[in-house]
């Protein structure tokens, strides 16, 4: 079965705001497998309206529309579509007295404009908007449903989860959409697709894989649309079972753990600790570990060492070897490291020294270079990364190499 979102609002179009609308519908409808044919942004234009939803309507079994339902004069979606569907409005009484109660709160008065969005169409059924005081709507016509929401996220959600998607489970007999990944790792795309081009061509046809690249992991997503779920799943397995022979040493995990989730697996269930000493990249990688519940555990400390003098004098650099090769080098990404292992005490540590731009760059050192350093308990060395141009994502790549590093470590463990 398939659906089309439409998410109405000029807002959305000027770049004001970003639709994360469609991205929560999408989700929700793929968990219930129910395939999303397109989404489509809009401004609040009634001729615009109208054109889309006939598209739609053609395409698609079920419509979500978002946006537009508030009570000022720009929101016009719910007029568009009494007209829409030849009904006209009429009063309910249950919505205006849930309004009346929700401004009463806030102490504002029940005015004119209220009044016009207890207002509802007479072919519609009203999806009782209990976070808001703009109902949803259900209408439906020769088996095809649309439906309107309101544009406000939190409210969207709660219509969604608590009565269209009961609502749709009910009135459709929805089959799977199965999704599933794997994580590889160490092989850049197009060496990995070149590796895994025979397993790929002899995949079933209803399977299809997805490369999903980020900086040293690129995921393989197998999704079929449709299905009986579990023989399905029972496929997919066997095949990722075949990928695991064609590239053993490449495989961080499944499903969509990202690699710091990885590296906190590892050390939380090994009981290592890790300490990181950050110059271009700034506390991001720190950040990113913090972020995980349960950090405590094994994150030491985190040093922003931005400064020449900092490097110095708290991470133990040596101001000769700054003098020497300069401070994104081999030698100090090494001391770096070192230095973040021996005021922690933690197992290992990493570090990132880099040239994240615009200015700072050389012929010999350009913009992007960055020098991740790790320390273990047994050896400490650096790799050098080209991280690309544009400064924020130089930051984000050197922390992700960073991070990769790591788990390369971690992972050759026993
Ligand atoms: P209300 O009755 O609260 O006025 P509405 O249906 O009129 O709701 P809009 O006026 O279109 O909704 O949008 C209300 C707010 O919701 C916008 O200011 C915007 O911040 C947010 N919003 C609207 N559409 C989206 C979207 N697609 N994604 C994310 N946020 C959105
Ligand atoms: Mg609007």
């Amino acid at each position: 079965m398939k659906a089309t979102i439409i998410t109405i609002g000029d807002e959305i179009l000027i770049g004001q705001i970003l639709d994360t609308n469609s991205r929560y519908i999408s989700r929700a409808l793929n968990a219930h497998g129910i395939v999303v044919a397109e989404r489509t942004s809009i401004g609040d234009n009634r001729a615009q309206i109208i054109e889309t939803l006939d598209r739609a309507l053609a395409q698609s079994e079920v419509v979500i529309i978002t946006g537009g339902l508030g009570p000022t004069k720009d929101d016009i979606t719910k007029h568009t579509l009494c007209d829409y569907f030849g009904s006209t409005l009429r009063y309910d009484e249950r919505e205006a007295e849930h309004i009346r109660t929700m401004l009463e709160v806030r102490n504002i008065a029940f005015n004119e404009l209220n009044r016009g969005q207890a207002m509802v169409p007479e072919c519609c059924t009203v999806l009782h908007n209990a976070h808001g005081t703009a109902p949803g709507m259900w209408f439906e016509r020769e088996g095809r449903v649309v439906i309107s929401l309101p544009g406000v996220p939190f409210e969207m959600q709660h219509l969604i989860d608590d009565e269209v998607m009961p609502r749709l489970c009910k009135q459709f007999e929805l089959r799977e959409i199965v999704h599933r990944t794997m994580i590889t790792f160490g092989i850049a795309e197009s060496i990995l697709a070149e590796r895994i081009a025979a397993w790929e061509d002899a995949l079933p046809e209803y399977l299809h894989l997805a490369y999903l690249p980020a900086p040293n992991v690129v995921r393989l997503r197998l999704s079929a649309y449709e299905v009986e779920g579990k023989e399905v799943s029972r496929e997919i397995d066997a095949q990722f079972t075949k990928l695991q022979e064609i590239i053993p040493n490449n495989i961080a995990g499944f499903e969509e753990a990202s690699v710091e989730e990885l590296v906190h697996n590892i050390l939380t269930e090994k009981g290592l600790t890790l300490a990181v000493a950050e110059s271009c990249t700034g506390g991001v990688i720190a950040s990113k570990f913090t972020a995980q519940a349960g950090a405590s555990t094994y994150f030491l400390c985190g040093v922003v060492a931005y400064s020449n003098d900092i490097k110095c004098n708290v991470l133990g650099v040596k101001y000769a070897d700054i003098e020497r090769v300069g401070a994104v080098s081999e030698a100090v990404a090494m001391s770096m490291a070192d230095g973040a292992r021996a005021i922690s005490g933690a197992n290992f540590a990493i570090s990132t020294t880099g040239i994240a731009g615009p200015t700072g760059g050389s012929a010999e050192k350009p913009v992007g270079t960055v020098w991740i350093g790790i320390s273990t308990p047994t050896k400490t060395y650096a790799v050098l990364k080209h991280c690309g141009t544009d400064r924020s994502q130089i930051i984000s790549r050197a922390s992700a190499y960073a991070i990769a590093l790591l788990y390369e470590e971690l992972k050759s463990i026993k």
